[in-house]
């Protein structure tokens, strides 16, 4: 490796840390830790085929100056589907697993694999660790050393360990084994998890009812069928946000001029989705609070939809009767001889009692919250080197990734990719913002651009 490039420790290799180590091949010397195989993480590691991308493949290039990159792999792959007659294709999510473990094969020469977690991270004080500002020590106990550090953990771990009638991971394949064809099920959330889950299930032979339950009750929402439509113009006038209610009157006006026009509201939320992030800085955190508090489950609904295809199969099997979703709360459950009762307070009001074979917590990546206690964050949590954003939505850094300790100052030399910059970002889970955000920083670690932009 050349000397005298910056020495960059990447924490985590799932979509994000890949994406960077990738952009900073030949620009750094990189060390990247990731117990797992290099690229998939969490989203991409499925090998369910029913699992869908939910971005068409002309959007999931990891490189933002090259946009058609990965589309351009799945032209070429004898085994993918075969592309819809029209409009975008949505691929399997373990075929761009694969391509990304490809795209990490082809460039792991250049940069260095620790098979291993990281345990600890320690900012080296004045001439400590030979100029280095971090010391990293792995699960196995070796330790090196790193101008910058890197978190790209990810954010979205769920509730492993949970008891067999209650599956805290549903992406743990053993959260869908050992049931009777027939067997009953609650699926606690109806979002794109509970589509993941049920299609699985089906594609396992699965045939039995299945009771999903969230607050709402309202099931995903599709993305157009066939060619999309061009993003609806949204100008925003620079310097001014609207307020939440203000933007919500704002979406549905648009959607009705679209509708007017022959355009799909779809086209409206494309067309504010690259104002999202300046929306949210705009706000106070009061603000922010009241979108979450009040707005959050409509914009996710229409935000964060489902392929074509997997919309297709949940309406099919809402017209059987296969799958019933319900407005409704988990308050209790307990073990009821082979399987679980549960107490659903019905959002319509007053309870219903559900014998099923499983509970799987089906709730979603924004409910995981374990990154708080997982290392090296905890750590570094409790030396006050990192602090928790004010809402809980992950860790406290400046709109640049820059870590923010607990008194609010920016720490020089940690960087945090990904879904825990949510916070200062809200818009940040996908591949086309997080291809992005990992452009940025590694055009600033490999320029030397050590200044802080808060
Ligand atoms: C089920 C699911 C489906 C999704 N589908 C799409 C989609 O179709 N299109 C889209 O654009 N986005 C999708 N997303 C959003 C997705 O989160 C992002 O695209 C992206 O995968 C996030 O990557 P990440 O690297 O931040 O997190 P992760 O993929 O969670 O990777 C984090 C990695 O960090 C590692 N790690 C954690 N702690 C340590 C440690 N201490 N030391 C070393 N390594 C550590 C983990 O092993 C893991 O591999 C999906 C998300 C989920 C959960």
């Amino acid at each position: 490796m050349t000397r005298n490039l910056p020495v960059v420790a990447i924490i985590g290799g799932g979509f994000a840390g890949t994406a960077l180590a990738l952009q900073l091949a030949g620009k750094a010397e990189v060390t990247l830790f990731e117990p797992g195989p290099v690229g998939p993480g969490l989203a991409y590691g499925t090998a369910e085929p029913a699992h869908l991308l939910n971005v068409p493949a002309a959007g999931m290039s990891p490189f933002p100056d090259r946009p058609s990159h990965f589309a351009d792999w799945l032209a070429a792959q004898p085994d993918a589907p075969p592309p819809p007659a029209e409009g975008p294709r949505f691929a399997p999510r373990r075929l761009y697993g694969r391509y990304l473990q490809e795209l990490w094969a082809a460039a792991a020469t250049e940069i260095r694999h620790v098979p291993r977690a990281v345990s600890r991270v320690e900012r080296l004080g004045e001439g400590g660790g030979n100029g280095r500002g971090f010391r990293v020590t792995d699960s196995a106990g070796e330790v090196f050393e790193a101008d910058r550090v890197v978190l790209a953990v990810g954010g979205f771990a769920a509730g492993a360990g949970a008891p067999p009638h209650l599956a805290g991971d549903p992406w743990d394949p053993a959260a869908l084994e050992g049931l009777a064809p027939d067997a009953p099920l609650l699926l606690v959330g109806l979002g794109l998890t509970m589509v993941d889950v049920l299609l699985a299930l089906r594609d396992r032979g699965h045939v039995g009812p299945v009771t999903a339950i969230s607050r709402h009750g309202w099931l995903p929402l599709s993305h157009v069928t066939g060619a999309f439509p061009p993003p609806w113009p949204m100008p925003l006038v620079e310097g001014a946000v609207p307020g939440v209610r203000a933007a919500f009157c704002w979406l549905r006006a648009e959607a009705a001029r679209a509708a007017a026009a022959g355009q799909p509201w779809q086209a409206v939320i494309d067309g504010v989705r690259p104002l999202v992030q300046r929306i949210w800085r705009g706000w106070e955190l009061a603000e922010r609070r009241r979108f979450l508090r009040h707005a959050r489950s409509a914009w996710n609904l229409h935000r964060h939809r489902v392929a074509p295809e997997a919309a297709a199969r949940i309406g099919a099997e809402l017209a059987s009767g296969g799958l019933r979703p319900l407005a409704a709360r988990l308050v209790e459950w307990r073990v009821a001889g082979e399987g679980v009762e549960a107490v659903l307070a019905r959002r319509a009001g007053g309870t219903e009692l559900l014998r099923v074979a499983r509970i799987i917590l089906c709730t979603g990546p924004e409910g995981g919250r374990a990154w708080r206690e997982a290392a090296p964050v905890a750590g570094l949590l409790a030396e006050g080197l990192l602090a928790e954003e004010a809402l809980g939505l992950g860790l406290s850094v400046s709109p640049a990734g820059v870590a923010l300790d607990a008194a609010g100052q920016p720490v020089a030399g940690i960087d945090v990719l990904g879904p825990l910059t949510r916070g200062a970002l809200w818009e940040i889970t996908a591949v086309p913002d997080i291809r992005v955000q990992a452009a940025a920083l590694a055009d600033r670690i490999e320029c030397g651009k050590y200044d802080i932009p808060v």
